[in-house]
């Protein structure tokens, strides 16, 4: 398998006083080598949840229940103890936030945090260390590296701090870095050189990327591969090109439509109307039926899969499944 990544029939569970919430519902997917996979929805759809679940960072959380299989370049990953979950991460896999401020102890100045990890991780001495930090800041993109090994992570604009976590993440060289909305919080400049430094990233190390975000225009920057989550499930999972080219779930049509339209006057800002429903609502039937204009009576009463209708582009909707059977038919007629 040439897979970096293989996530097989994961499940994050919370009970919670009105029941279990399932956060991520069964979902299997995998990373390439140097690929860039996008994992794009709402708010609530469980993309940070499949992150932090990937990471390791959930199951010690109380009562939360993980399950499923995580391997990573042939390590099952929920069956490593937690000392060797724990070297991995940071090793062969590490994450970047939303929040930058959440990867920073703000008592400690940036160059112990960067050069402490460096001496722990890649056995270096303190004087190696200390030459491979400023080597690292200015491989993000800061002029003068040495200037902020003294700095304290206040001192840091959100953009700057953004690049020191990204410092920090990549030190290790991982194999997989995954971005949970890393650009969110940061203006529209910041961004776009935050994006510019991850794909550098990821063509001069081939390190493969795993990007969480709301933004189309960001999957359409960034991704190789695109899996689109509505509440805790893969609705569709296609080639960046495929799936904007030629989207098939209703859900991802919206998304997709729901994109600001530019250079026009009016800037029509299309949204899905209504809402993911609560998570203990979820029943055994079509999560996207309260707003698709497509629903007929048999989304309302039996759940569709995800099924291949493609080269690597799968959908889970009914209406494909009609489809399918058309081409069957017509299969059959010209045979
Ligand atoms: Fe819409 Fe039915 Fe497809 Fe769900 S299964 S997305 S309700 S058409
Ligand atoms: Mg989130």
């Amino acid at each position: 398998n040439e897979a970096l990544l293989q996530v097989d029939h994961l499940q994050v569970h919370f009970p919670t006083a009105g029941g279990t919430v399932k956060a991520v519902d069964d979902i299997s997917f995998q990373v390439k080598p140097g690929e860039t996979v996008c994992i794009v929805g709402e708010s609530g759809c469980g993309k940070s949840v499949t992150a932090l679940a990937l990471m390791g960072l959930l199951a010690e959380s109380e009562g939360c229940q993980v399950t499923g299989d995580i391997v990573l370049a042939d390590q099952p990953l929920n069956k490593l103890a937690k000392q060797q979950l724990r070297r991995l991460r940071g090793n062969q896999m590490s994450m970047i936030f939303q929040e930058p401020m959440s990867s920073f102890n703000p008592v400690l100045t940036i160059g112990r945090q960067l050069i402490e990890p460096l001496q722990e991780h890649l056995r270096l001495k303190k004087k190696e260390a200390r030459t491979k930090a400023v080597e690292l800041i200015r491989s993000v993109g800061i002029a003068r590296p040495e200037s902020m090994l003294n700095a304290y992570p206040h001192e840091l604009s959100g953009g700057m701090l953004q690049r020191m976590m990204i410092a920090m993440a990549i030190a290790c060289r991982p194999q997989l870095l995954i971005a949970d909305e890393p650009t969110t919080a940061l203006d529209v400049t910041i961004q776009a050189q935050i994006l510019d430094l991850l794909r550098r990233i990821k063509e001069e190390h081939g390190t493969s990327i795993i990007f969480i975000t709301h933004d189309l225009g960001v999957v359409a920057e960034m991704a190789d591969y695109v899996i689109v989550m509505y509440a805790g499930k893969i609705v569709e999972q296609a080639p960046v090109i495929e799936l904007f080219d030629n989207p098939k779930h209703p859900y991802t049509q919206g998304l997709l439509r729901s994109k600001p339209v530019l250079h026009k006057h009016e800037e029509t800002l299309y949204s899905i109307p209504g809402q993911v429903p609560h998570p203990l609502e979820i029943g055994d039937y079509c999560s996207f039926y309260e707003r698709c204009d497509y629903a007929t009576s048999k989304c309302r009463s039996s759940r569709p899969h995800l099924q291949t209708i493609g080269d690597e582009h799968k959908s889970a909707c009914w209406l494909h499944e009609k489809e399918a059977a058309h081409n069957d038919t017509k299969h059959t007629a010209t045979a």
